[in-house]
């Protein structure tokens, strides 16, 4: 199944989405990749919902990707009498360590860690940031806070701490199990949620190992502290909007999308920009005008995916908001400005064959008109590369490694096929040209840029690129001519040919 659109969607299963059904017309209607919330999720559906993806994926004869999303340290208030307080602005409001239900003074708050970390003047945000207190004074098991912001507080809300940066890793006792889970399960992403600086992404890394990709979650201030090394310690990140806008002003949501958009892309590593992207089409077959345009805005950064939440998950109309995504995703990348709001920033290159490989690659679909760009790889690694460039065609990664192909379905404009190794350099060739030729990358009489490394079949050694000129049989030419076409008919080039 070919794409029309580079950027990718991930939608989020639920209730509203899971049935095979479903999950197919979902398929048919854009996701590349199905996140599982692990937060809301058992660990018997998710191996459902992983089972019928694998299934649907394969019936499709499409590379989808699954992403496990893990809760992560989220805090919760214990519970209240009656199950909800009113608090009103001015009020002093203590959090303690006593397990009786709380009442409009106090509440207590089932985490030792926040008492050590917490200091006078942090702010508290509970419920979303709708109440909002300052913390006044902080001891081993009490918490004096003064109420900024009042309302209501009921049980087991959360509480977050913007200020405060807190003793405790990315992954808690349920997210180790739930990781368990997702790797046997066979997730290709895994999402950690509330990181809040490097360490947590190599701790996670460390035992996740290359059993899966790591998505690292931006939601908290200290992890927009710690963003350089964050991003050179993760394989892709997610642009957490949600959380972000709670823990952070809304207002800086925008500026901060743009910067992390922009230093994953630096990186050449994918990024999702997620939460409320159509949050009406949860009850509505339309979308406001605004939500348009966020998704537009996104696309014309150049991030690698679009992400659907409630949406997709709960959502009255989850396959008419894939639809929308698709058709604003497929007008903006069509728009006559989207190539120059695409490449407004240079990235510079690594000193590196893949780099230069993945320049030239690009140097040469602007010089010479050529239909994709195919890439061989084993890790991703060079369709990744190529991908940084943004090039206007379709890259298409040949890989004979399956989780390679799922992986890649998150990463902007990259398409995969499953294929065992070419034997040799003329195989290389041919082989590339029939799949694009089949799969209807190319047609006769048009051009193809192929990469590969030699040795062939030895990972991490893209060092060379070839021209190739696709017959009528989807067979390339065994040289390639001086002057390419510019109609539909195919010329025949004057070079003889060296005998051998
Ligand atoms: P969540 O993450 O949906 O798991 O909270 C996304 C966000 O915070 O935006
Ligand atoms: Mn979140």
């Amino acid at each position: 199944m070919r794409r029309n659109r580079r950027v990718k969607i991930v939608a989020t299963l639920g209730p509203a989405s899971s049935s095979p059904e479903m999950v197919e017309k979902l398929v048919h209607a854009g996701v590349d990749v199905f996140r599982v919330n692990m937060s809301h999720t058992t660990h018997e559906a998710a191996k459902a919902y992983v089972d019928t993806i694998r299934t649907v994926a394969d019936r499709c004869r499409h590379a989808v990707g699954v992403l496990c999303d893990l809760q992560g340290p989220k805090f919760r208030l214990g519970e209240f009498h009656g199950g909800r307080v009113f608090v009103n602005d001015g009020a002093e409001f203590v959090f303690d360590s006593d397990k009786t239900p709380g009442t409009a003074e106090r509440v207590y708050l089932p985490h030792p860690q926040i008492f050590e970390a917490v200091a006078p003047g942090h702010i508290l945000l509970i419920d979303d940031g709708k109440i909002r207190m300052r913390v006044k004074g902080a001891k081993k098991d009490r918490i004096a806070a003064e109420v900024v912001t009042g309302g209501a507080l009921a049980s087991r809300k959360g509480i977050s701490l913007p200020d405060t940066l807190l003793p405790v890793s990315a992954l808690t006792e349920k997210d180790h199990a739930d990781l368990d889970c997702a790797l046997a399960i066979g997730a290709d992403w895994i999402a950690l949620s509330f990181v809040q600086r490097h360490e947590d992404v190599l701790e996670a890394k460390r035992i996740i190992g290359d059993r899966a990709a790591i998505i690292v979650k931006i939601e908290k201030p200290s992890a927009i502290d710690d963003l350089d090394a964050i991003v050179a310690a993760g394989d892709g990140f997610m642009v957490a909007r949600g959380d972000l806008g709670v823990e952070m002003p809304v207002e800086r949501v925008p500026g901060l999308q743009k910067q992390i958009t922009r230093k994953a892309r630096e990186a050449g590593k994918p990024v999702v920009v997620a939460t409320q992207m159509l949050e009406s089409m949860i009850s509505s077959p339309m979308p406001t005008r605004a939500e348009v345009s966020d998704v537009a805005a996104a696309v014309f950064d150049g991030a690698d995916a679009v992400m659907l939440s409630a949406e997709s998950a709960v959502g009255q109309y989850p396959i008419e908001a894939i639809q929308m995504m698709d058709r604003v995703a497929y007008e903006v990348e069509s728009d006559p400005s989207y190539d120059a709001f695409v490449h407004a920033t240079e990235f510079s290159k690594r000193p590196t064959g893949a780099d230069a490989i993945a320049a030239a690659a690009y140097a040469i679909a602007g010089t010479v008109k050529v239909a994709a760009i195919l890439c061989y790889t084993a890790t991703g690694s060079t369709a990744l590369r190529v991908a940084r460039e943004r090039p206007g065609l379709p890259v298409i990664g040949l890989t004979p490694i399956e989780s390679t192909a799922r992986r890649l379905a998150l990463v902007w404009g990259v398409q995969t096929v499953l294929t065992a190794d070419p034997e040799d350099l003329a195989h290389m060739v041919r082989k590339a040209s029939q799949i694009a030729f089949e799969e209807g990358f190319v047609k006769a009489g048009e051009g193809l840029v192929i990469t590969a490394g030699v040795p062939l079949g030895s990972p991490g050694a893209t060092n060379m690129i070839r021209l190739a000129f696709i017959d009528e049989h989807g067979l390339p030419d065994g040289h390639t001519p001086d002057e390419f076409p510019t109609g539909g008919k195919r010329r025949t080039p004057a070079v003889t040919k060296i005998p051998t």
